[in-house]
Formats: structure tokens, C-alpha cells, sequence
């Protein structure tokens, strides 16, 4: 196992929120540069953004931070995007919280509020799950959730569940669904928790064994 440079000591999720993305993102390449899998996710495919997205708090305030640094133009119509979900969603009572059926929720046929033109609009950011999802299946195939047609890989590390039980550990135990949770406005402040080992959140982060 590499070893990565980490604070020594770790008092929020959104310390350690540049890492996880970090891996998710090697481990992506390193599968999409591998010729056994023949990957069919590229850039410019949202087929996949109108699942419920589970994120943690951490995710959603690096979001909603990069957004507010946006130029003004970006700013507005992710603004105004984000608006109109949150009226679709209130009219089927949806809340950052209440996805039981992540199956019923695509059916619904909502967006991500963060996609523009096909491509995500804040792709530096983007969470974790977006970055682990990847498939070898026809893109048609996630866009019209014929599940059994879906050939999805598993990455090295379930980095999803891994940065949610780091998360948990530094007080925030919360997993959201990510358009409501936008939608419901700025998240707060992570909250003050004792400071956690460096390395052992590290060590929990990439530990966690894929489900
Ligand atoms: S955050 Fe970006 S990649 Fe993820 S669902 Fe939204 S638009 Fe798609």
C-alpha cells in the first residue's frame, strides 16, 4: 500500500475529502488504462446523472464552495438549475434524506441540477460516487436504467462507503441524496469532534471492503 502525506491529526471530513477524491480518480484510470475492460463512460456522457447520487456533507459544501467561485454567468444558471429541481423535488416530497428507493427516484426522471449540456459543471468536485461509477455497457443502457444490461466495474477500493465511514467517525454520519441536498441550500459548518489520527482515517478510508 502507497503511502500518502496526511495531517497527522484530522478534525473534519473535509480534510481528508481531496484524497478520497484522489484515489477514486486513480483508480478509475487505472481501469480505464487497463485493456481487459473497455470501458464505455467518456467525457461529455451524463447517461448515468439522473440517479440519486449518495454524497456526504464534506461533498456537498466542496460543491456549493467551488459553485459560489464560479464567474457570475456559471453561477446563475447553476443557481437557476438548482432552483427548478428543488421545486420538482418539493412537488414529490423528496428531501436530501428520504431516498429509500433509489430505483423510484430515477424513474422520475430528475436531472442532476449540475449537469449542463451533457457534461458535469463542476467536475473538479464532483463526488466520489460519480468518479467510481463506471461501466462497460451500451450508455443507453444507464440512461434508460435497464439494469440488467448494465455491466458496471468494481473499482480497487469502495471509496463511497470508505469516505462515509470517515465521515461518520468525524461527526457527520449523514448520507445524502445530492440534488436535494443542493437543493435545501448551504450546508453547515462541519462540527467540532476530537481530532482523529492521520493515518488511521487514512487507513479506514481505503479499507473499507466493497459491497
Ligand atoms: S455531480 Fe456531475 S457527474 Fe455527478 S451526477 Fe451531477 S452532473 Fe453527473
Amino acid at each position: 500500500m502507497e503511502r500518502y502525506d496526511a495531517p497527522l491529526r484530522v478534525e473534519s471530513a473535509d480534510q481528508l475529502l481531496p484524497l478520497a477524491r484522489e484515489l477514486a480518480d486513480r483508480d478509475a484510470a487505472q481501469i480505464q488504462a487497463d485493456p481487459a475492460y473497455a470501458v464505455t463512460c467518456t467525457a461529455g456522457c451524463g447517461a448515468c446523472c439522473s440517479q440519486a447520487v449518495p454524497v456526504t456533507r464534506a461533498e456537498v459544501r466542496a460543491i456549493q464552495d467551488y459553485v459560489g467561485g464560479l464567474g457570475q454567468d456559471e453561477r446563475d444558471h447553476i443557481e437557476a438549475s438548482i432552483e427548478a429541481t428543488a421545486a420538482t423535488l418539493a412537488s414529490h416530497g423528496i428531501t436530501a434524506t428520504n431516498v429509500d428507493d433509489e430505483r423510484a427516484y430515477f424513474d422520475l426522471g430528475i436531472p442532476c441540477p449540475l449537469l449542463h449540456e451533457g457534461s458535469c459543471s463542476v467536475r473538479p468536485v464532483r463526488p466520489v460516487a460519480c468518479r467510481e461509477y463506471l461501466v462497460t455497457s451500451d450508455p443507453i443502457h444507464c440512461a434508460t436504467r435497464e439494469d440488467a444490461q448494465i455491466v458496471r466495474i468494481s473499482a480497487t477500493n469502495d471509496l463511497v462507503h470508505g469516505y462515509q465511514r470517515v465521515s461518520e467517525r468525524l461527526g457527520e454520519p449523514d448520507v445524502l441524496t445530492l440534488a436535494p441536498a443542493l437543493a435545501q441550500g448551504q450546508q453547515p459548518a462541519p462540527p467540532a469532534v476530537p481530532a482523529k489520527s492521520g493515518a488511521a482515517m487514512i487507513r479506514l478510508l481505503r479499507s473499507t471492503p466493497r459491497r
